[in-house]
């Protein structure tokens, strides 16, 4: 299985680091040719800053082959920024990005950097996980294909639609992979579904 990383700015390495857990190839997505040289089951967009990621996807011609895949169906797993990056609605800036997932989500929900905190609750079907949230979002309303993962606070935290799956937090700043291995299940249901529609 082959997932890519956006490696542009932001705390991929973490991620990559998680996924060493698991038996899966990952590669580093900088550059267009790296996306045109790999065949991808999944990709993950890390935490960062929206606004430089979304500029760089840009400016490095990343972003229309990109939202061609995740249109065509392409799991993707977004943290925290790639929550951001994926929303139809951000209701604090005028820009969307890949306006795919739809959620109204609010940049910087908590405050700024003093905001950020950790805690220890509850994400559906997973129990209890620890949750670090830093300069984090959250979801302000979701539209109705949304399946709502985990709520703290009242304020929506993650969710998932179809392929998508996001966090406000970061699990991989934590020693949990199980979100991981959540989206490594929902990779491998797309990978079966492709396969059945072969067989037909
Ligand atoms: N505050 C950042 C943004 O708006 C997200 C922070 C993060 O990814 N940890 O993009």
């Amino acid at each position: 299985m082959n997932i890519g990383v956006l490696a542009l700015q932001g705390g991929f390495v973490e991620h990559i680091r998680m996924l060493k857990e698991f038996n899966v190839n990952c590669i580093e997505i900088r550059q267009k040719s790296d996306i045109i040289t790999h065949h991808f089951d999944g990709i993950i967009f890390p935490g960062g800053e929206s606004s430089v990621i979304g500029k760089l996807l840009r400016e490095l011609d990343l972003f229309e082959p990109l939202k061609k895949m995740i249109e065509c169906g392409l799991p993707v797993f977004g943290t925290c920024a790639g929550m951001i990056l994926l929303a139809k609605h951000i209701v604090n800036d005028q820009r969307t990005h890949f306006g795919v997932l739809d959620i109204h989500v609010r940049r910087n929900a908590y405050g700024k950097q003093s905001g950020s905190f950790k805690t220890i609750d509850v994400f559906k079907g997973l129990g209890k996980i620890p949750m670090v949230f830093i300069r984090a979002p959250y979801i302000e309303k979701v539209g109705e294909n949304i399946e709502v993962l985990s709520v703290i606070n009242n304020n929506i935290v993650a969710v998932k639609q179809n392929n998508i799956i996001v966090t406000s937090f970061h699990p991989e700043l934590t020693t949990d992979s199980s979100v991981h291995r959540l989206f490594i299940s929902v990779i491998q249901a797309s990978n079966d579904n492709k396969l059945q529609k072969i067989d037909v």
